[in-house]
């Protein structure tokens, strides 16, 4: 980041950004609040923002919280992630309706209109970039994902404040965004006026910064929004030591530990659903009543449920136990030899929207505990 071509734009300035984009074609989706969560939704000005609200997060609880001021990203990821958009959790792939003696196959139009995330924050970027090396970065190019990933464009907003369950410190992925944007904003409430710092990372990012009223970031400007970033970092709810986290898992694959988690764990897939790396799916095939007509969709699937390994003779992880370790060794150990990263961000959703509460940090810090080694 060059310092020197960071500008300021102030909150009524930044009123035309959602329109900007929206003149260029892009469906823009960012943070709203719809049933007492901040989800993402299509947008069509600053106003349908949670201005005003924070989040609080703590294992197996979310409440929003009125703030004392008219922030516009003053709280951290709710409910979704971006996965939604590029990987929908539900997708017809054909239908067939009989015609006579003829059936007929029909798939749906594959175009999607490009999008723009707005407010994307550090840890869902790099869970976007791990899900680009699942969907795009093999020789089977998924090609629900490509047509919903492509041009799409992205609004950052570097975190300011961690919730109480991030650790994305803990996995290198935030609090501060360094990649995979086009504009980047961190909001600054202090010095008597709300304003956003803004830096562009590509052409089209500077094009649409430059049709917004700014001025050049003070040495003021730049010490508050690097204050901010501080604040977030040294602030996370939650740490993880991820030395040799690999070959920790990897050493405990019949730790009692599992036995442990798996009276809690409830097998919801809670946590897989909302995590924004998931991406596990399953093809269901319906068809009316009338057997005239069938359909073939795409649906999310989750490795805690009975019949994700359901073979020829029944299913392959009947445990709880066998599904959670499962699932930790996937996303914090074999993620690596599949992907070449962490399968975890440490976005913390997994542990807030777990209804028991269960927590990634602390079951790997009682692997720890388990193995006499150090403390989590
Ligand atoms: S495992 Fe949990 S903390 Fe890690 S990316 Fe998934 S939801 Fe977020
Ligand atoms: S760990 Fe929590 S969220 Fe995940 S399946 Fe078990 S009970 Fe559900």
């Amino acid at each position: 980041m060059d310092e020197k071509t960071l500008r300021v734009v102030t909150r009524a300035a930044l009123e035309p950004l959602p329109g900007l984009l929206r003149d260029r074609g892009f469906t823009v989706v960012g943070p709203t609040i719809r049933e007492a969560a901040i989800v993402y939704d299509e947008i069509e000005s600053l106003a349908d923002l949670p201005i005003g609200w924070t989040d609080e997060q703590g294992p197996g609880g979310y409440r929003l919280r009125r703030r004392s001021d008219e922030a516009l990203f003053g709280y951290n990821v709710g409910p979704h992630s971006w996965k939604g958009r590029f990987h929908p959790s539900d997708v017809l792939l054909f239908q067939a309706q009989r015609n006579g003696r003829d059936v007929e196959f029909t798939a749906p139009p594959t175009e999607s209109p490009p999008v723009a995330l707005f407010g994307a924050r550090a840890c869902d970027l790099a869970a976007v970039a791990i899900q680009d090396r699942v969907f795009l970065g093999s020789a089977s190019i998924d090609p629900i994902y490509a047509t919903r990933r492509r041009g799409a464009f992205v609004v950052a907003v570097h975190c300011t404040q961690a919730g109480g369950t991030c650790f994305c410190e803990s996995m290198r992925t935030g609090p501060r965004a360094t990649r995979g944007f086009d504009l980047a904003l961190t909001e600054l409430l202090g010095a008597g006026e709300h304003r956003f710092l803004v830096e562009n990372a590509s052409e089209r990012g500077a094009e649409i910064a430059d049709r917004l009223a700014s001025r050049p970031a003070s040495s003021e400007d730049l010490a508050a929004a690097r204050a901010g970033v501080e604040r977030a970092r040294t602030s996370m709810g939650r740490k993880l030591d991820t030395d040799g986290i690999r070959d920790l898992l990897y050493r405990h694959a019949e730790s009692e530990v599992w036995d442990a988690v798996a009276h809690r764990c409830l097998s919801c897939t809670n946590c897989t659903m909302v995590c924004p790396t998931c991406f596990c799916t399953t093809v269901e095939d319906v068809s009316d009543l009338s057997r005239e007509h069938a359909e073939r969709r795409r649906l999310w699937d989750s490795c805690f449920t009975l019949g994700f390994t359901h073979l020829g003779s029944g299913s392959v992880r009947t445990s709880t136990s066998s599904r959670y370790r499962h699932w930790i060794t996937h996303k914090l150990a074999s993620w690596h030899d599949q992907f070449g990263s962490s399968g975890c961000v440490g976005c913390g959703r997994c542990i807030t929207w777990c209804p028991v509460g269960i927590d990634i940090t602390e079951e790997v810090g009682r692997l720890r505990e388990a193995e006499g080694s150090r403390a989590p």
